[in-house]
């Protein structure tokens, strides 16, 4: 059984309706709000390279379309479970509501470890879950996104299905598509881009320069390097990444006092966000316990990884020295560690406005995508920037003006326009 208090669905059904308290929602909108408007269990049969078949259990689920059609990635996980599944959804629609973009909610995500597939098996798996869904979804109704475990690759094999099954060309049904393929510059970068313009913003107003700074994150998956790499860039020195080691079936913490140079540690890790630990011993990185990322005397933390990883057991480990969580993944922190990171001041980038650069990119590559006509990568990151600081701006303000704790003051916002949309639409 599942604790229910680290249930991620659970998380984020207590966050809405602490907040729907707050601004006074009326029942029929908590009802509809807190909860997924339709959701999809599907089997997967995979006819695998040795020949035999596997069934793998798949998920799509559309928490709300009122602000336009349902948006959120595609996870491959051996932990997956419905209700993780039903939590990011729900986080999505937040997501694209406190950003400001005419889209919903939704989240996909397979059971299965993809280390363990070959390549055509993975085609296989894409194709499948499209198969199964192909009817439910599309460039008006649901778009799927790259999200833990999935890129480019596995989108286009999706596309391509979907297109098969439709007849017809539907560019805007997926997104982070690659370049060549009409995927959006910029896309890869977004998120953990995304993260770093929310951070430096926040740097600014509490009077911190960002080049006095030390960053420990969890997870080096593509939205934590490309963080990582910003960061670096605006003068900040990341001192230790922890990450999992598919080998040895554990998770390790590298760290580097004088600064971890990013193009080392991208060199040397997989395409699932797995750093080498030969090669980073040979680099000249510390290997500590995978939980160390969280103990480091730094100024930023950053969970980059999976949901529930900020939780009691360990939010006293926490150093006196962080000023700052950044939340770049999705619901890192369990409600009852977010009392503590309030309680100690510690500045909150809550998840869905700090990791919200994604679904803002694969916005704009819906509207390149659909209008076929391409923007140049300085304009995608410069709209991002412009999105983001403004998302950051107004969270912000009313945080400030309403004395609210910043992941509050952000669901105020989100929840608020989602509200405002069902209302509109005589839903309510
Ligand atoms: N998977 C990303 C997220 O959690 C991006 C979703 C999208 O681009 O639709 O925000």
């Amino acid at each position: 059984m599942e604790d229910k208090s680290y249930n991620p669905f659970a998380n984020a059904q207590a966050q809405f309706d602490r907040v729907a308290a707050i601004i006074g929602l009326n029942e029929a909108t908590c009802d509809l709000l807190r909860q997924p408007l339709r959701e999809h269990h599907v089997l997967i049969p995979v006819r695998m390279d040795d020949g035999t078949t596997k069934v793998f259990k798949g998920f799509r689920v559309m928490h709300n379309d009122a602000r336009g059609p349902a948006k959120g990635g595609i996870r491959f996980h051996p932990q997956e479970t419905a209700d993780t599944v039903r939590a990011l959804a729900m986080w999505m629609t937040w997501k694209c509501a406190v950003v400001d973009i005419p889209l919903g909610g939704g989240k996909g995500g397979v059971i299965c470890d993809p280390h363990n597939l070959s390549e055509t098996e993975q085609e296989r798996l894409c194709r499948g879950w499209i198969r199964q869904l192909a009817k439910e979804m599309g460039p008006c109704i649901d778009v799927p996104a790259p999200d833990v475990m999935t890129n480019g690759k596995h989108m286009l094999w999706m596309l391509d299905e979907f297109e098969t099954i439709h007849g017809g060309k539907y560019p805007g049904f997926i997104t982070g598509k690659p370049i060549e393929m009409g995927g959006s510059l910029g896309r890869t970068e977004a998120t953990g881009f995304g993260t770093i313009y929310v951070l430096r913003e926040a740097l600014k107003d509490l009077g911190i320069k960002p080049e006095n700074t030390s960053l420990s994150i969890q997870g080096f998956g593509n939205v934590a390097q490309y963080a990582a790499r910003m960061f670096t860039k605006l003068g900040g020195k990341v001192v230790a990444v922890s990450c999992w080691d598919n080998g040895e079936k554990t998770s390790y913490t590298y760290r580097k006092k004088d600064g971890l140079a990013m193009d080392t540690l991208a060199g040397i890790t997989d395409t699932f966000g797995c750093i080498n630990k030969e090669k980073a011993v040979a680099a000249g990185c510390e290997v500590l316990p995978g939980d160390a990322w969280i103990e480091q005397d730094v100024d930023i933390l950053m969970p980059a990884a999976l949901e529930n990883q900020i939780t009691p057991a360990n939010v006293n480990r926490i150093s006196r020295q962080v000023k700052i969580l950044l939340e770049g993944a999705n619901g890192p922190t369990t409600p009852d560690a977010d009392d503590t990171i309030k309680e100690r001041g510690i500045f909150l980038l809550p998840d869905f406005l700090a990791n919200a650069g994604g679904v803002t990119c694969s916005y704009f590559e819906q509207v390149q995508s659909n209008s076929n006509y391409y923007w140049e990568k300085e304009e995608v990151l410069e709209k991002l920037d412009t999105k983001m600081t403004s998302a950051y701006r107004a969270v912000r303000e009313l945080a400030q003006r309403k004395n609210l704790y910043m992941r509050d003051a952000a669901y105020v916002i989100a929840i608020n326009r989602v509200a405002q949309a069902v209302r509109m639409r005589g839903w309510v």
